[in-house]
Order: C-alpha cells, then sequence, then structure tokens
C-alpha cells in the first residue's frame, strides 16, 4: 500500500535549490554501474547500435522522435543504404529525401537531418573535428545542429562520444521518479533540470554510452508506465519505489489546468485633483489583502453592483479601453470605464486614506495621488496598467 504523503521523502523539496545531496549511499554508488553491464549483457538488437558512428546515431534519434521503434527499423535501414554518410545525405536532392521520409511524418526532421548533413559535410571539408568526419564533438556544438534539441545532444554526446550527458525523456523521468521516490511532477521543467543534475552527479564515466542507453532501456522494457517489471529489473535493489510499494504511485504528473476567465468591469473614479478611488482586497483569493481599482464581474447592472460592493453612489461616464491580465490560472478580460459620484464626491475634497462614504472603513477604501500610486502603494500589475499616464 502507498504510503501516506507526509511519510515519502522529497528529494526534490528536501534540496531544493542546491540540486541534490545524494543521500542514501546504497542508491546512488552502485546501480548506475549495474544498469550499464545489465545493458551491455541484454541490450536489443537494433540496427542503430551497430556501431557509435555519430551521424547513424543522429539519424536514428530523429527518426525515433515521436515513433515507435518497430515502425522506424525498416525506414532506418533503407535510408542508412542509400545515405550512409553526412556527404552522401548532404548531396542527396532534398526531395528525394523526403520520398524516403514518407510514412513517417513530421517532415521537418527530414528537413533538419540534411541540413545538419550539409554542415557536417562542409566542416568535414574543411578540415574541422577530423577525427569525427566534421561531426561536431561538444554538447554544445552537437545541440547546435538544426533539429537536435538537449535530449538528443546528450544520447548522441553520450553514444558516440563518451561524453557524461544524460538524456532526459519522458521514459527517464518515470525511471528516476521511482528509484528515487521523487513526488515532483514530471511535466515540471525545473523538475526535469533536477532529475539531469542528479544523474550527472552519478555518471559512471566509464560507461556513458550503455549507461544512457540502459536507462531508456529499462523504461522501454521494464519500468513500463503501467505495472512494472521490478521481478525482471536489474537495478530493483536501489529502488526507493520498490522498496516502499510506491511504483503505482509514481511518477507524479500534473495535468496543466485550464485556465479560466473573468469578464469584469474597472472603474477609474479620479478626484479633481487627480487622486483615484482604490480599495483593499478580501484578504482570500487571487491578490488577496493588496489594492485594487474599484471592480465587478461585468454583467447587466454592474453599476449597481459596484454602488453595493464599495458602499459608494457612483455614475459611471465612458468607456476607456478594454485590457487582459493573465495569470497562471485565470485570465481577466477588463473593461475600464471612468466614472464620477453624483454629487462630485470624485472631487469632493476626501482626503486621502479618508472614507469615501459614510461608516465604510477607512483602511478598505480611500483616494490615492498619482505619487502614492508610484512610490508609496504595491498596486498589483494588472490594475497598474490601466492607471492613466496624466
Ligand atoms: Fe522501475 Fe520496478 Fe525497477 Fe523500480 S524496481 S526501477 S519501479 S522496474
Amino acid at each position: 500500500m502507498p504510503q501516506e504523503k507526509s511519510e515519502r521523502p522529497d528529494i526534490l523539496s528536501r534540496n531544493a535549490g542546491n540540486g541534490f545531496s545524494l543521500e542514501d549511499e546504497r542508491r546512488t554508488c552502485s546501480w548506475p554501474s549495474v544498469l550499464s553491464e545489465w545493458f551491455l549483457k541484454n541490450a536489443r538488437k537494433l540496427p542503430w547500435r551497430e556501431n557509435t558512428d555519430p551521424y547513424r546515431v543522429l539519424v536514428a534519434e530523429l527518426m525515433l522522435q515521436q515513433t515507435r521503434i518497430e515502425t522506424v527499423i525498416p525506414y532506418y535501414l533503407q535510408f542508412m543504404k542509400d545515405y550512409p554518410t553526412a556527404k552522401a545525405l548532404a548531396e542527396a536532392p532534398m526531395e528525394e529525401v523526403l520520398k524516403h521520409w514518407e510514412g513517417l511524418g513530421y517532415y521537418s526532421r527530414a528537413r533538419n537531418l540534411k541540413k545538419a548533413a550539409s554542415l557536417i559535410n562542409e566542416a568535414n571539408e574543411a578540415g574541422k573535428y577530423p577525427l569525427s568526419a566534421g561531426f561536431p564533438d561538444t554538447w554544445e556544438a552537437i545541440k547546435g545542429l538544426p533539429g537536435v534539441g538537449e535530449y538528443t545532444a546528450s544520447a548522441v554526446g553520450a553514444i558516440s562520444f563518451s561524453l557524461p550527458a544524460p538524456a532526459v525523456d519522458g521514459n527517464v523521468m518515470r525511471v528516476v521518479s521511482r528509484l528515487y521516490g521523487l513526488w515532483g511532477d514530471v511535466l515540471d521543467p525545473k523538475n526535469r533540470k533536477a532529475v539531469t543534475g542528479l544523474l550527472e552527479a552519478v555518471f559512471p564515466k566509464q560507461t556513458p554510452g550503455a549507461f544512457v542507453q540502459g536507462l531508456m532501456e529499462l523504461g522501454e522494457l521494464i519500468c513500463l508506465p503501467k505495472s512494472p517489471k521490478c521481478q525482471a529489473c536489474p537495478i530493483q535493489e536501489a529502488c526507493l519505489a520498490f522498496e516502499k510499494g510506491w511504483t503505482e504511485a509514481l511518477p507524479v504528473r500534473i495535468p496543466k489546468q485550464k485556465r479560466t476567465t473573468r469578464k469584469m468591469a474597472v472603474v477609474l473614479l479620479r478626484r479633481q485633483d487627480g487622486a483615484l478611488l482604490i480599495a483593499k482586497r478580501e484578504e482570500s483569493g487571487v491578490l488577496g489583502g493588496l489594492w485594487e481599482l474599484p471592480n465587478v464581474p461585468l454583467q447587466e447592472g454592474w453599476e449597481s453592483a459596484l454602488e453595493e460592493k464599495y458602499g459608494i453612489r457612483v455614475t459611471v461616464l465612458d468607456k476607456i479601453k478594454d485590457a487582459k491580465h493573465v495569470f497562471t490560472h485565470m485570465t481577466w478580460m477588463m473593461e475600464v470605464w471612468r466614472a464620477e459620484t453624483p454629487d462630485g464626491a470624485a472631487s469632493s475634497g476626501m482626503e486621502e486614506g479618508q472614507s469615501a462614504a459614510p461608516g465604510e472603513d477607512s483602511q478598505r477604501i480611500r483616494f490615492a495621488s498619482k505619487g502614492e500610486l508610484e512610490e508609496e502603494i504595491m498596486l498589483p500589475t494588472a490594475f497598474k496598467k490601466l492607471l492613466p499616464d496624466d
């Protein structure tokens, strides 16, 4: 039975901001080499694993993006037969290359691959990177090739150039989350960065390619999203999720919340000297306890709702503009209106900090001058951007 969240160690939060302090010796020391050995003995025979030629690895990695291994194999074999080197691909007509890609989809991958081949070919002819026939041999330079992201740069770097570069995708996030008992959202880029840091810290320098591919292979064959095959797992002994019974609960994926829209009328109620009416928001909810410009939900009769909410009589004059403010989970669509009070209270001489209506709490509603709004009063950006320029 999975334990309560409060009992679960959370490496991500435990070491927030400082990367991972690798506290569990058993978990951190041996599993990378055990996994590498397991991969070297048990790796599936796949055509791109025949050797570590970076061009061959790059073609495979680009073909495998968003495409299943079984689908890729026949395409890869034909592609490598017709374009065995970057030079051959660079010199082929684009139409012909796209034809080879027909059925794989996402044709931008083929276009990028051909562009990358041209750059590698040019580098080779210029005598750059002589040991790898013009293929860039640092992580940054590989990442600079068209169509190559962090994952692909790390895969090529580790497999072909023995760079200590962990390639982290969804599969690897799942494996590492279970292995270390990480309860952070695997969809959060900050957690992906943290996991990359963790893997860099335990990266086995002797077997970079086997380690990177071992993690991929484990995620594809053993540490499955549902019902992981823990009994066949080479690193079961090191796995915290297995030990604690968390394998079904991990990894944590928090789907992005749908953003809601709130339509509102916002009022610029100015006094003759230019001071604006502001009010304190309720303590709870969005921007709780901060100052706001008077506002109410935009619906029929919103003017009366405004009077009721702030305890002040208001005559709405004209609409100044529409504005929008986007929060993480909510968007405000605002109509901004100019207003005054019928008895001239907008210019009635009510002092700063003084109540706008009899009996009103002066801490909740007040007039504020331009200077105060600029220097003293913390008005949230959503409202600040609605202030008049003059
Ligand atoms: Fe995944 Fe199970 Fe292996 Fe842990 S023991 S890494 S949950 S397959």
